[in-house]
């Protein structure tokens, strides 16, 4: 139905309200395939899956928007193969909305990076060794093949710290967006524009000028926490967020923490993307409102409480931290899946909090009470977790550029 209404634009922003207690905003992005309530977390599908989910699991977890990789679907089945099948949303048997990003991410994070000049960027597949060719266009034909209701344009995402070379990836990534946003021609499909520049306030500012003149319906920031302190990708956000139009939804890419997605929030960003609830799930870590719960740990082994007290998703309905301890050290797919159940209720939950809290105008006490509780996860185990993804992916250890924990590649 909302196809017929979205004839000019595909995706709308309608900003509701501004809490007066921070800068987080509450809002609806109507899409083709329904309303996404914001602020909101995207879960990562790489696959076009959300891994061990199936779409009567996301539905039930009230899941409104999921993130599928351009990379490793144009690898793998390829994008007119997907095409044929009616597009991503029939191919997964997915109704609802669908961001797709560009690839970007993925090519600039592999060892075996052939080419690179303002055309566009030359890669081998990691999967059989292939070459392959992104340029702005090819890029935007492979997500328009798709068909997703938001796409992101091919940005080049630069070491962080290195300030010669993000000047010269922002000029590229500048020149790309205006070719992405002149390829892009599905009207049922939203393009958005990413804001680079590593760790540099003028760059930052420069990116989100340059890019907010080019009118795109949504603004990314990306290329942030990359294994950089917090305070300065809060920092980034405290310069680069007010640049921003305001009636446009602002996605914050790789971030998906509990204590950065509250801090991001309160700063007004509308959109997050991880794979970090999936993959800890997978590890036996899962989230509490105290932190990190290592499932592995034998102090879980008689252990009859839920992973959460009062959480209402259904494995901490039905199922003792004992019993998932158990399936985690026997291997059993159940507790992958069931851990993965509660990790996307907590985020999910956690942003439907901040909302209403939003909505009250009581953001900053949320947030306060929030981090008061929560202890985060020390440097040392996300630098473990990060490095043994990195080196599962084939890719060169130490090198994630996007995403505090790597976010894209693998769900
Ligand atoms: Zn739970």
């Amino acid at each position: 139905m909302a196809a017929h209404l979205c004839t000019s634009q595909a995706v709308t922003f309608e900003l509701q309200c501004i809490d007066p207690s921070s800068r987080g905003r509450a809002g609806v992005l109507h899409t083709p395939h329904g309303d996404v309530p914001t602020p909101v977390f995207c879960l990562v599908g790489t696959q076009a899956t959300v891994k061990t989910l199936a779409p009567r699991d996301l539905l039930a977890l009230d899941s409104r928007l999921i993130l599928a990789n351009t990379y490793h679907l144009h690898l793998r089945p390829g994008a007119e193969l997907i095409a044929r099948m009616g597009g991503l949303h029939a191919f997964m048997a997915w109704d609802r909305a669908i961001l797709t990003d560009s690839g970007g991410f993925q090519v600039f994070s592999l060892q075996d990076l052939r080419d690179l000049d303002d055309e566009g960027v030359t890669f081998r597949s990691h999967i059989d060794g292939s070459e392959h060719r992104f340029t702005p266009e090819r890029v935007i034909e492979i997500q328009e093949l798709l068909g997703a209701d938001i796409a992101m344009v091919l940005d080049e995402c630069a070491e962080p710290m290195n300030y010669a070379y993000n000047v010269e990836a922002l000029r590229r990534t500048h020149l790309w967006a205006e070719r992405c946003r002149k390829a892009h021609s599905r009207a049922d499909q939203a393009l958005f524009g990413i804001v680079q520049g590593g760790i540099f306030p003028d760059l930052r500012a420069e990116s989100a000028r340059v890019l907010s003149a080019m009118d795109f319906p949504g603004y990314a920031i990306g290329g942030l926490s990359v294994g950089e302190p917090k305070a300065e990708m809060l920092r980034i956000l405290d310069i680069v967020v007010p640049l921003l139009p305001e009636n446009r939804p602002r996605y914050l890419m790789g971030v998906g923490s509990p204590e950065d997605l509250v801090e991001s929030v309160a700063r007004g960003i509308d959109i997050f993307d991880c794979v970090l609830p999936t993959r800890l799930a997978r590890n036996g870590a899962v989230f509490t409102l105290e932190g990190r719960l290592n499932l592995r740990n034998a102090v879980h082994k008689e252990d009859p409480r839920p992973i959460q007290e009062g959480c209402r998703c259904y494995t901490c309905q039905h199922f003792s931290r004992a019993y998932l301890r158990h399936l985690i050290m026997s291997r059993e797919i159940l507790g992958l899946h069931l851990n993965t159940i509660h990790n996307v209720h907590f985020l999910l939950q956690l942003m439907r909090d901040m909302r209403a809290a939003i909505q009250k105008g009581d953001l900053a006490a949320f947030r306060q009470e929030f981090l008061a509780r929560y202890r985060v996860a020390d440097a040392e185990a996300r630098q473990q977790n990060r490095q043994s993804w990195r080196l599962a992916q084939g890719l060169a250890p130490n090198r994630s550029r996007r995403g505090s924990e790597p976010s894209r590649p693998a769900s």
